[in-house]
């Protein structure tokens, strides 16, 4: 071990509560499952951070970017309209693993943690005969926020120390590399492998993996830097943390810098893509995989490119930035190659899981059992799906597959859309406009009553989500600079 080594290790030590998800104790009871283990599923959640629906080849998008996630939605499911919780990863994956919308679960940003009561879908499975295994780089899904609930292996600190990363200084001020500028998806690839071969033989499996690369700095390996964008010559890097101030407020007035940017973003997903396929098929040929696992594919959030005057994400909660991928494949359990058109978000995933493994309902879970979609029994008895962020001074959203409106919280103001003729968002309809609208008049003032009635909860229970805030002045300013802390 090297000195920066030792630093890295000390340094992110002494950001506390790490080691919490280093080792999870395992909580794991009898169940009415216990031996099913041969035939019961193993379970691998793929997560690729940011990744915009739009830009995944199965989704429509014009250059190869996701030759591996359209090999697996031509096996599977491929949901057409499915819908994160939030816009940036810290509400949005707490929602995927709590099946809850952020103010309800709480970790509405960076310094809050999930009380220990609550349900998750790690903490079900493995309470039903699952090793829960997570693998990951991203800080904003930290151990310290319990994002570890449930988990018997929650690592989330092994490619920050190996790639001598400090966590928290994503502006790289310290001197070291900066978790944005690195990659770090075949590092992933390569631990969760190393976690499957560990996996203990006698129990069935739930893997949660989170590939961070899409997410800014776009910053791709050299074989992947110019795959989308051979011809350009101009100046704009990837590196938008480099260029100052916020960057969710970065704009790109000039169309080739904008669409060179977008070509890094893309490398940076196809890389992704690529590592993913190498671990399917390294994990395939080590028999560690087969056709008896339940994979599911999907993102956190999407991503901005200056659309509503913005860049990254975290700030809106326009289309570009919520509407995700979302692939479910399971040989002999689920149809190959269907495309479900119904609007699912991402709390349904939760219940879904436990549905098809064949495990009871969970107690306090807000999301829908999507089996009946998979397996052609059923439609979904949801109209409207609720969204929210907290940066930005808050932002709310509702959807239903035709309409949206959207609530400023810091300003109030209200806009609603009509997805069928507007469905890039580009015409708000407010003010006597929209009280004049005959169905988003309504949709605003349900939008309205449910924010004031989520933020009252919120604050009621503000002290359960008490956080154990140990960062440093330099780190805040890093997560302030990204936008993730007002
Ligand atoms: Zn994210």
């Amino acid at each position: 071990m090297n000195p920066a080594d030792n630093l890295s290790r000390r340094d992110f030590l002494k950001l506390g509560g790490v080691a919490a998800g280093m080792l999870a104790t395992s909580g794991l009871v009898g169940s009415a499952l216990a031996g099913e283990n041969q035939t019961r599923p193993n379970i691998l959640m793929v997560m690729v951070d940011t990744l915009r629906a739009d830009h995944v080849g199965c989704y429509g998008y014009g250059s190869p970017t996701t030759p591996t996630i359209d090999a697996l939605a031509k096996e599977g499911m491929r949901f057409e309209n499915a819908f994160s919780a939030s816009s940036w990863t810290t509400p949005s994956v707490m929602s995927a693993f709590t099946s809850l919308l952020p103010r309800e679960h709480g970790v509405v940003d960076t310094t809050r943690t999930l009380p220990g009561k609550v349900t998750t879908l790690a903490g079900q499975l493995r309470q039903h005969g699952y090793h829960t295994c997570a693998v990951l780089c991203n800080p904003c899904a930290s151990a310290k926020m319990g994002f570890d609930s449930g988990f018997d292996v929650y690592d989330d600190f092994t490619i920050l120390l190996n790639t001598e990363l400090n966590v928290f200084d994503v502006m790289g001020e310290s001197g070291q590399r900066s978790i944005n500028t690195v990659t770090t998806s075949r590092e992933i690839a390569d631990l969760s492998l190393k976690y499957l071969r560990q996996s203990p033989d006698n129990k069935p499996w739930f893997m949660f993996v989170l590939l961070f690369d899409p997410h800014a700095d776009y910053v791709p390996p050299r074989r992947y830097a110019r795959m989308f964008d051979t011809g350009y010559h101009g100046k704009a890097s990837g590196q938008v943390y480099g260029l100052g101030g916020n960057c969710q407020t970065i704009q790109w007035p000039d169309k080739a810098d904008r669409d060179h940017v977008i070509s890094l973003y893309n490398g940076e997903i196809r890389y992704a893509d690529d590592e993913l396929g190498r671990f399917l098929q390294l994990a395939k040929a080590e028999k560690l995989l087969n056709d008896n696992t339940l994979m599911v594919v999907t993102a956190d959030h999407g991503e901005e490119f200056n659309e509503h005057g913005g860049s990254t994400h975290g700030h809106s909660l326009y289309e570009e930035l919520v509407r995700i991928p979302l692939v479910m494949r399971w040989p002999g359990r689920i149809p190959a190659g269907k495309v479900c058109p119904a609007q699912v978000q991402s709390i349904d995933l939760a219940p879904t899981l436990l549905s098809l493994i064949g495990a009871p309902a969970a107690q306090g879970f807000g999301g829908r059992d999507l089996s009946p979609l998979l397996n052609g029994s059923g439609t979904l008895d949801r109209e409207k799906i609720m969204l929210h962020t907290h940066l930005n001074q808050g932002v709310a959203a509702v959807r239903t597959p035709q309409l949206k409106v959207i609530e400023q919280l810091g300003s109030g103001e209200v806009s609603g859309f009509d997805l069928r003729n507007d469905p890039l968002e580009q015409e708000p309809l407010a003010g006597e406009a929209l009280r004049q609208h005959a169905q988003l008049a309504p949709l605003a003032a349900e939008l309205v009553k449910w924010n004031s009635e989520a933020a009252t909860a919120f604050s009621k229970r503000k002290a359960e989500h008490k956080a154990k805030p140990q960062l440093t002045a330099q780190q805040i300013k890093a997560l302030k600079a990204m936008g993730y802390v007002h």
